[in-house]
């Protein structure tokens, strides 16, 4: 076994598990891990300082989650929108490829905790091959996104066999890893991994960073290595009640990730998913939020602020409003609240 497959399997899965390590009322848990597996690795687990700081929120779960009657199973219609299990098509030009049903962490707000790390996530070599022929009768479909779960997971052998298969296909331009191994995880990045992934090129990262104290030497170290290796990073946040919903957490992280190369990606509105209700702001606290990073801090640092819209309508930026009038001349307001204006071009 790797190290990280080590480390891995010394995961806190279990109530005697987290009664052992956490200073928490494990009893009161069992319904709430019987509905979403747990899983905090040791790697995870040094991060955590106290109960209920930001680390703790995010990997243990919290009766709360069980408590939920406002959100969905599957806010984004997902399953709806898969012509073949495991494949949204939700885009004209891109899908969404499913091919890993678990994590190094199951973060308790996961938007596909309805089948994440559970039974009912079947990602067989039968699925696979039903997404390469959906993929070769569409051509249409420049970009895959794989997720899961999480694809570095998978063994070596698996990511390369999945990436060789994509890379058969001509129309496909553009493949793109969802992972949140190297903030999870990051001994997974090995070189191992790092010299198959670069010969899968043009091939993007997004990977998944919620709070600076994330940002650890050997997080850094995974990102270089995959910087080093040609491949784009980007980040995609989940604007989350408790952990990171002020300016200044997430100014201090948006600022970490371009010091270790990661372009902030998205900041997303928490979806409606049943059991993360607790985890959820206000649009108008989202939008507050972004409109002190605005001029304030690098644009290189600045994520799109998005919410997936509700039964799969799609991911709407969200943008604090600087526009005060539209007509022949522009009247607008500048970062810094001063009043601006900019005369239009004659359109006659
Ligand atoms: C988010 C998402 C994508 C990718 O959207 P981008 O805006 O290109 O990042 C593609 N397919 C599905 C189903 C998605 O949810
Ligand atoms: S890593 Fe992603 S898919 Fe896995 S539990 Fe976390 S949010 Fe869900």
């Amino acid at each position: 076994m790797e190290p990280w497959q080590i480390i891995l399997q010394n995961s806190i899965t279990t109530l005697d598990g987290l009664q052992e390590h956490l200073d928490c009322d494990s009893n009161a848990l069992r319904e709430v891990i019987a509905n979403f597996p747990m899983r905090i690795n040791p790697y995870f687990l040094k991060l955590m300082h106290h109960p209920g700081d930001p680390m703790w929120k995010q990997a243990v779960p919290d009766v709360a989650e069980i408590n939920d009657r406002v959100c969905e199973e599957d806010p984004l219609e997902e399953e709806n929108l898969s012509p073949v299990a495991n494949l949204v098509h939700k885009y004209p030009d891109r899908v969404l490829f499913l091919v890993s049903n678990t994590c190094a962490m199951y973060c308790r707000f996961c938007t596909r905790n309805r089948k994440v790390g559970t039974a009912k996530m079947k990602i067989t070599p039968e699925t696979l091959q039903a997404g390469y022929d959906y993929l070769r009768c569409h051509p249409g479909i420049r970009e895959v996104l794989i997720s899961g779960g999480d694809p570095l997971l998978l063994p070596d052998e698996e990511i390369a066999a999945i990436l060789k298969n994509l890379r058969s296909i001509p129309s496909i331009e553009v493949i793109r890893i969802g992972t949140r191994v190297p903030s999870v995880l990051p001994m997974r990045i090995t070189d191992k991994l790092v010299t198959l992934l670069k010969a899968y090129h043009p091939l993007y990262i997004n990977t998944h960073f919620n709070h600076p104290a994330e940002i650890t030497a050997e997080s850094s170290l995974a990102c270089t290595m995959l910087a080093d290796a040609g491949i784009p990073l980007g980040c995609q946040t989940v604007l989350l009640k408790g952990v990171n919903d002020d300016a200044e957490t997430l100014k201090k992280l948006f600022l970490a990730l371009l010091r270790i190369r990661v372009k902030p990606y998205y900041l997303f509105q928490a979806d409606l998913t049943r059991g993360t209700n607790h985890f959820r702001t206000s649009t108008a606290t989202g939008i507050a939020i972004m409109r002190q990073l605005y001029g304030h801090i690098s644009g290189m640092a600045i994520p799109t602020y998005a919410l997936d819209g509700p039964k799969g309508k799609g991911k709407i930026p969200l943008t604090p409003q600087y526009i005060l009038a539209q007509g022949d001349t522009l009247v607008f307001e500048n970062y810094q609240g001063e009043l601006c204006s900019y005369p239009e071009a004659d359109c006659g």
